[in-house]
């Protein structure tokens, strides 16, 4: 029976344990705090929960145009922190209880590679497997500029645990973590501000979605500060001053530093053992996930980006098997969806039009307005789009944007279709049942075919 020693317990670390131990190899997982990594104990569960909640308050608020009357909506934010609290708690046992039923032994402590098959943990002992996986995961950069010690600058780690609602909040970045923190606390009443030093929102979107979405959070009153960068940040009375390289002076109550994240390969033993990591400290890995030392695996955000819980899991599945059988499986790169809960939800898969456009792909685009969809104008919410990016000659789908409501289950279909190579004929094919936001997609490849029938 194989050996496998696995570092790290997020959705790299413990997709790899569940598949190995799939496989019939013997499984040891390593993991210094709670099971599930950032994803389910600091990132995308917490913050959904969060979000959840957000959207449930904007609900209730917007209640009185469909007629209902609730009198004034206040909330609780306590009960609101507690209830992400036990959505976490409760996810995060679901993935214990996994790994249990698959006998995966879990051990609470660091470990360090000491040798190509060997670990050496903090408690003292050694344990030696037939493959090792480094699946260590990443934190949240500290830029340099702030001062750490101050409470009242936050990564997002800190910001999940805020006490209570700041009245002013100060978003340095406008990624997808800026933007999703930004619709979260504006729903909750907060002014908040987003400085991005590139020249749109959430840089890796197509520029159609960042620009809508720079539209609507203008309308929700989010100020954007595009292409600019803070120079300096200084306690101001109870307010913390951001002086902007503009000129502009941006005070807030707290400040969120969202400008990415970097990988968590200190004290883990990786160089001294020969595994070699890139300029900026990612593990190198070849497509099979494979290190620099014959049987050390890598995989999760710690081999870099798009660092996303789903692509983790992806490649905690390769790694796994690639670790056990001995195979070459390769991931698969093709179709990696990316969504940003933030109001409206960004989502995207495959090919943007700005990638064709610098790859010089001749594409064509099927496009139409979420305001043609019955469904979404009867949820009274029918501002976005679904837009198809095809292979001009064949028609054959390449990738797809879709923002506005329920984008992050909309974009599947496009990334189904992305993914088995699909033409724009079946999607318009397809029979999508009537009222529902999904027919968007239908009326998208129909108009683009010429046939559109519920748009213009
Ligand atoms: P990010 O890289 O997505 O965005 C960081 C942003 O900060 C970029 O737009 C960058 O241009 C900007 N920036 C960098 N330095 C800056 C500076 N000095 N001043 C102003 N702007 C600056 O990183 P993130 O939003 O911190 O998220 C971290 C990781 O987590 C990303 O890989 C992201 O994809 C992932 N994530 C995914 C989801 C999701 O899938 N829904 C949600 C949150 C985070």
């Amino acid at each position: 029976m194989k050996r496998i020693l696995i570092v790290g317990g997020g959705p790299a670390g413990y997709v790899a344990a569940g598949r190995a131990a799939q496989l019939g190899a013997a499984v040891t997982l390593v993991e210094t705090r709670e099971i599930g990594g950032t994803c389910l104990n600091r990132g995308c569960i917490p913050t959904k929960a969060l979000i959840a909640g957000a959207e449930r308050l904007r609900q209730v608020r917007d209640a009185s145009a469909f007629g209902i009357r609730t009198g004034e909506v206040e909330f609780d934010f306590a009960a609101f922190m507690d209830r992400k609290e036990r959505v976490t708690s409760m996810l995060r046992d679901g993935v214990d209880h996994l790994l249990k039923a698959r006998k995966v032994e879990v051990i609470t402590g660091w470990a360090r590679l000491s040798g190509a098959h060997t670990l050496a943990l903090s408690d003292g002992r050694e344990l030696h497997g037939d493959a090792i996986i480094i699946a260590t995961g990443s934190e949240p950069v500290r830029l340099g500029l702030f001062d750490w010690s101050d409470p009242r600058i936050m990564t997002s780690d800190e910001a999940l645990r805020i006490e209570s609602v700041p009245e002013t909040l100060a978003i340095v970045g406008g990624g997808a973590i800026g933007c999703e923190f930004a619709s979260l606390f504006a729903t909750l009443g907060t002014e908040v501000f987003v400085i991005e030093m590139m020249s749109q929102l959430i840089p890796g979107e197509g520029m159609r979605a960042s620009k809508t979405l720079q539209q609507a959070f203008k309308r929700t009153g989010i100020d954007v500060s595009l292409a600019v960068r803070v120079e300096s940040a200084a306690p101001e009375g109870e307010d913390i001053a951001l002086h902007l390289d503009n000129g502009r002076v941006i005070s807030a109550a707290r400040v969120l530093v969202a400008v990415g994240r970097r990988p968590l390969t200190s004290d883990a033993g990786l160089t001294d053992t020969g595994v070699r990591l890139d300029e900026r400290g990612y593990v190198v890995t070849d497509r099979t996930l494979r290190t620099s030392v014959a049987d050390v695996f890598a995989a999760g955000d710690v081999t870099g980006p798009p660092m996303l819980a789903h692509w983790a899991y992806h490649q905690g599945v390769i790694a796994a098997e690639n670790a056990v059988t001995g195979a070459s499986r390769m991931l698969d790169e093709r179709v990696v969806p990316s969504v940003a809960f933030s109001v409206p939800e960004v989502a995207s898969c495959g090919m943007s039009e700005e990638r064709a456009a610098t790859e010089n792909v001749p594409i064509t685009i099927a496009h139409v307005r979420l305001n043609s969809n019955s469904k979404a104008v009867i949820e009274g919410n029918a501002d976005g789009f679904v837009r198809i990016v095809c292979e001009a000659e064949s028609g054959r789908i390449l990738g797809a944007s879709v923002l506005g409501p329920h984008a992050a289950e909309l974009i599947h279909e496009l990334a189904l279709a992305t993914h088995a190579g699909l033409t724009l004929e079946s999607l318009a094919g397809t029979i999508h049942a009537h009222p529902t936001l999904s027919e968007a997609i239908g009326e998208a490849a129909n108009a683009a075919l010429g046939h559109g029938i519920h748009s213009l």
